[in-house]
């Protein structure tokens, strides 16, 4: 069975799912600034449309980080007493640093498949 969400965490081409949108191999352990290929390998789709076209990548990208935060603050307050500790901050920093390259690569691939023309 095959989702938008398999595909997306594969780095696929939105239209033939056989070539990558990212030269990484995965996006899950790759460090550094995210290089893309600027046409499908193998159809030619254009995954940058126009200057600036992942700007709004940036919402999601957002979105992503603040729900990563929220879960580990929810799974971290059950190893301190106190409701709210102060020491669960640079523990949201922590994961939040970790997990950047991800959701960098992640919500450009998730912003790349809502605009996609689905009608071809
Ligand atoms: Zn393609």
């Amino acid at each position: 069975m095959s989702s938008a969400l398999t595909h997306i965490l594969s780095n696929e081409c939105p239209v033939c799912h056989k070539g990558k949108v990212f030269k990484d191999k995965n996006i899950f352990l790759t460090f550094g600034l995210p290089k893309m290929n600027e046409y499908c390998s193998h159809c030619n789709y254009k995954f940058q449309k126009e200057p600036g076209y992942f700007f709004g990548a940036m919402y999601v990208n957002y979105g992503l980080t603040v729900a990563q935060g929220i879960a580990t603050y929810c799974v971290a307050q059950f190893f301190f007493d106190q409701t709210f500790d102060l020491r669960i901050i640079p523990i949201i920093a922590v994961v939040i640093t970790l997990l950047t390259s991800f959701n960098l690569r992640f919500s450009r691939l998730a912003w790349i498949y809502m605009f996609k023309d689905y009608t071809s």
